[in-house]
């Protein structure tokens, strides 16, 4: 792999360089190989031994200038001012063969200065997650971080109780969050902020002008707007976007305690330490337009404008988060409808409408889109059989497939069309459980099944009917731990 640090070169001092901390006894658990090519890696060499002691930190490949990032975050809408990677080390970049800077940083590889009272470990849960949902989403094409690889330790981390540890390789456009912005606006000087500002512009976001700060702000607001978009399309909750885990690149980012609505019920979340649903699934695009917020008070000091002026646009530029969002969440609901073509005025409502019936209902999110294919295709639509309601699902169901009518496909092309974007496999919180259980017991086979699926997602594979059903009622009450 070709290193160049360029974190590490402008903005070292956002940060200490600490190694990572060796584990005991390192397993290689999982290795995307595509992933492993796109780096310029050799897949062999990373599963040798040298390979595997670089990924559990043993060793520190040449090239490679650990570094624990720090940052701020607010965390449930409180400020931390100091938070950091307390047991992450971000190795350095690599520019892959098409020439992309990315980041290679791995999760769980021991305590640094940030670590404050954690132990720097992961659990292999929370590992084996990260690895299946970030494959997933890479999959359906949402942005996000990526896994190269998940290494057992050989060594236990207490938790609630004694559980294997492992260390994850994350690989991302950058770790850069907006809790680092947040950082140097509380606590750094003018210039270091700039600095930062700018690494960000030439990384991220080479279209804005150097020093217009405000139009680098509405390039992450419109990413982190479609990005929510497409969470709430899959029903991904994430779980815990404090403004740590919002990243200025408009990668998803952190999967501690994610999860994914089984029936549509949009006042739903699973975390065990979200007391008031704050992130629940209906305030995601709210709580992302806070953080936003958040980077454009931390951004303001930089602008060039006169201070009410920034303030202003600013405040517009925010405003606007919500019509882009909608726009985005209604372009990605009509193409799971099949719709295609110039919107009609009244494909909000279709939309509304439909998502009112699968709550009331208690539809699943994902089979129902399925079906709805299944139903322009002729075929049985077993989701959409338990609709009680038959009157108002008909009189919509009528209004829909005019709809689809008016675009000129043909029902058969929608349902294709259809298809290609609501995945028939997605990480369903029974189904994750039932491989990462099974994983801790030292049984990956579940865990592999899962992910080969999850990675190929839209189509239907014999011997995968399983894989597809939705979760058993008794499992509904799914809460998350990260
Ligand atoms: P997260 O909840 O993963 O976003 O982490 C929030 C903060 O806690 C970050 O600064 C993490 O690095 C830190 N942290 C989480 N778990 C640990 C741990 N086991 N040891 C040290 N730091 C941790
Ligand atoms: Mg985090
Ligand atoms: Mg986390």
């Amino acid at each position: 792999m070709q290193w160049d640090n360029s974190f590490v070169r402008d903005l070292g001092w956002l940060g200490a360089r600490v190694d990572p901390v060796p584990v005991a006894d390192p397993h290689l658990l999982a290795l995307d190989e595509d992933l492993a090519r796109e780096l310029g890696a050799d897949p062999e060499q990373l599963r040798s031994v040298e390979g595997v002691e670089v990924l559990a930190g043993n060793r520190v490949a040449t090239g490679s200038e650990p570094i624990a990032q720090a940052y701020a975050g607010h965390q449930f809408g409180q400020l931390s001012p100091l938070l950091g990677d307390g047991r992450a080390h971000l190795l350095g970049e690599v520019v892959d063969i098409s020439g992309r800077r990315r980041d290679v940083a791995l999760k769980g590889s021991g305590r640094t200065p940030f670590s404050r009272g954690g132990d720097g470990r992961a659990a292999i849960g929370p590992v084996l997650r990260e690895y299946l949902v970030s494959g997933f989403m890479h999959a359906v094409g949402v942005p996000t971080t990526r896994s190269l690889a998940a290494v057992a330790t050989g060594e236990q981390v207490r938790r609630e109780r004694p559980l294997p540890g492992a260390v994850l390789t994350r690989v991302a456009s950058s770790h850069l969050r907006i809790g680092t912005v947040v950082l140097l606006a509380t606590q750094g000087s003018r210039e270091q902020l700039g600095a930062l500002a700018e690494h960000v512009r030439s990384r991220h976001h080479p279209h804005v002008a150097e020093g217009d700060v405000l139009d680098l702000f509405a390039s992450v607001l419109e990413r982190q707007a479609d990005l929510v978009a497409a969470w709430m399309s899959l029903g991904f909750v994430h779980g815990v976007m404090n403004t740590d885990n919002m990243t200025l690149s408009g990668e998803t980012i952190d999967y501690g305690p994610c999860a994914f609505l089984d029936t549509y019920a949009p006042e739903q979340w699973f975390s065990s330490i979200d007391h008031t649903g704050r992130y629940r699934y209906s305030q995601q695009p709210t709580m992302a337009a806070w953080g936003l917020a958040r980077l454009a008070e931390a951004l303001l000091p930089l602008a060039q404008e006169h201070p009410d002026d920034a303030v202003a646009r600013a405040q517009s530029l925010l405003d606007g988060f919500d019509a882009r969002y909608r726009a985005s969440r209604l372009d990605r609901a009509r193409a799971a409808l099949g719709l295609t073509g110039s919107t009609d005025d009244r494909d909000g409502e279709l939309v509304a409408e439909l998502q009112g019936i699968a709550r009331d209902e208690e539809l699943d999110h994902t089979g129902l889109h399925r079906d709805l294919a299944r139903l322009l295709r002729g075929e049985p639509a077993r989701h959409l059989d338990e609709v009680e309601d038959r009157e108002h699902w008909a009189a919509w169901e009528r209004i829909w497939r005019e709809r689809v009518a008016s675009t000129g496909r043909t029902p058969h092309e929608a349902a294709e069309a259809m298809d290609r974007v609501t995945p028939v496999y997605i990480p369903r919180n029974h189904l994750v459980e039932e491989a990462l259980a099974a994983a801790e017991g030292g049984d990956l086979a579940p865990f592999a099944a899962l992910d080969a699926a999850l990675r190929d997602p839209f189509v239907e594979r014999p011997g995968r009917e399983r894989l597809a059903e939705p979760a058993p009622r008794f499992t509904r009450d799914y809460v998350t731990y990260c």
